[in-house]
């Protein structure tokens, strides 16, 4: 396995499960044992957390699925015509199957490499920005209202820190939500204290004694501020494979079972593949629970690839999960599964009272999403009726409130 976080140690744990006893290895470039990112932006940048909490459960006791631990080791090459991996330290090291699950690095504004600039993407990125967080600082900027932005900004208000929000699109979260839904996002945050401005892009940023004092915006204005957060999105980790002969683009090319040569899967943030269930086209999804269920999957592809059993060999069923993805900001639980429209229609509670059910439809007219704001058990529940392709009437109808 190549990347020792969610994906790379689900993947470990399955092979174990479904047992594989043969010799595994777990290169990591950082060198922690894997841990939990989500609550990086939530609950261990809010000062509620430390360090111990976040260690992923699997890798608690790092001797129990008896894997060789490479951590603080890059992989810097591949030969698959060789099957061998090179690493940052030490030889070379063949494989017999191989599972890359190297995720993504946060996206960085070029020139701004300052004092007092943070992205959020590692426990180190974290460390680094709760620190900031801690000196008390008058003001916050966070480039970008994304997830990542919109949860930093909202831990940081609760932190009691003056934040401005800026994004370059008109609406928050536009890549990932319907419009009226993102501005939801806007007025939450607004309702929250925080300043937010929309449709406005970065132009630059000013510093003194190397630490960033001004952001400046496409619209003239400037924002005096020692913190500022970019959270501008994600690039998949592919650069140490160039040349390897795998199809990189925008993450790594696999069939629609995780394959992405002989003998290699991928899995995770870094892995685009086309989901059947959705059309087919090839897409990452930057998701926990994707990592989760893609990491073990992978690990049986590659199980079956091995195999000389032909029913293992042939059994496996493309992978076809229902996305799904939480986030908490202030005190809501947003939840989305599926994928969402721009056709959508709230079947549950209202958008004013801030605790509602959307469900999206696509062209066609048929039920491929929901977004679940503080409705966690309608969240589950939209999740399955998508999982068992229920009709849009069948998704309306149960999802609504039950009648008095
Ligand atoms: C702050 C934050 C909050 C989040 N909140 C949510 C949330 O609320 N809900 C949700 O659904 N998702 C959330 N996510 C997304 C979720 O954490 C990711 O989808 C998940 O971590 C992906 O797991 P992964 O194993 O594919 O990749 P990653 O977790 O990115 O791990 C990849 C690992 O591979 C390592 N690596 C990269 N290149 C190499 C190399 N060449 N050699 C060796 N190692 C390498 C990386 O350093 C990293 O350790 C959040 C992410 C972040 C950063």
């Amino acid at each position: 396995m190549v990347g020792a976080s969610l994906a790379g140690l689900q993947a470990a744990q399955t092979l174990r499960r479904d047992g594989f006893d043969g010799e595994l290895t777990m290169v990591g470039d950082e060198p922690h044992y894997p841990y939990d990112r989500p609550p990086l932006s939530k609950h261990f940048l809010a000062g509620a957390w430390e360090e111990e909490k976040l260690r992923l459960r699997a890798a608690a006791d790092p001797d129990a699925l008896g894997l060789t631990w490479r951590l603080g080791t890059a992989a810097t090459g591949l030969d698959l015509e060789a099957k061998r991996l090179e690493l940052s330290e030490g030889p070379a090291l063949g494989y017999d199957g191989l599972i890359i699950a190297t995720g993504a690095a946060a996206r960085t504004l070029p020139g701004c490499e300052l004092a007092g600039v943070h992205v959020l993407r590692t426990l180190d990125d974290a460390v680094a920005l709760r620190a900031d967080f801690d000196g008390g600082p008058d003001h916050v900027v966070v480039i970008g209202a994304g997830f990542i932005g919109a949860e930093v900004a909202a831990t940081a208000r609760e932190r009691g820190l003056a934040v401005t929000m800026i994004e370059a699109a008109s609406v928050p979260l536009g890549r990932v939500l319907d419009r009226s839904s993102g501005e939801a996002i806007a007025d939450l945050h607004r309702a929250n204290g925080v300043d937010v401005r929309l449709g406005v892009g970065v132009s630059g940023m000013r510093s003194a004694g190397g630490r960033v004092t001004h952001v400046d915006l496409e619209d003239g204005s400037a924002i005096q501020t020692s913190v500022v957060v970019v959270g501008i999105g994600v690039v998949p980790n592919v650069g140490w494979l160039e040349g390897s002969g795998l199809t990189l683009d925008d993450g790594i090319l696999c069939d629609e079972t995780c394959l992405a040569a002989p003998s290699v899967v991928a899995a995770g943030d870094v892995a685009r593949w086309p989901n059947a269930r959705f059309g087919g086209a090839p897409s990452r999804v930057e998701q926990w629970d994707n990592a989760i269920e893609q990491g073990a999957y992978a690990a049986r592809r590659l199980l079956a690839w091995l195999s000389t059993d032909p029913d293992l060999a042939t059994d496996l069923a493309p992978f076809q999960p229902v996305p799904w993805f939480w986030s908490d900001q202030y005190d809501k639980k947003i939840q989305l599964a599926g994928i969402p429209t721009e056709t959508a229609a709230v079947v549950h509670g209202s958008v004013q009272e801030q605790r509602f059910v959307k469900i999206y439809l696509d062209d066609a007219g048929l039920f491929v999403g929901a977004l679940a704001w503080n409705r966690p058990r309608q969240a589950i529940q939209a999740r399955q009726l998508l999982a068992e392709g229920a009709s849009a009437e069948d998704a309306r109808a149960k999802l609504a409130p039950a009648p008095a």
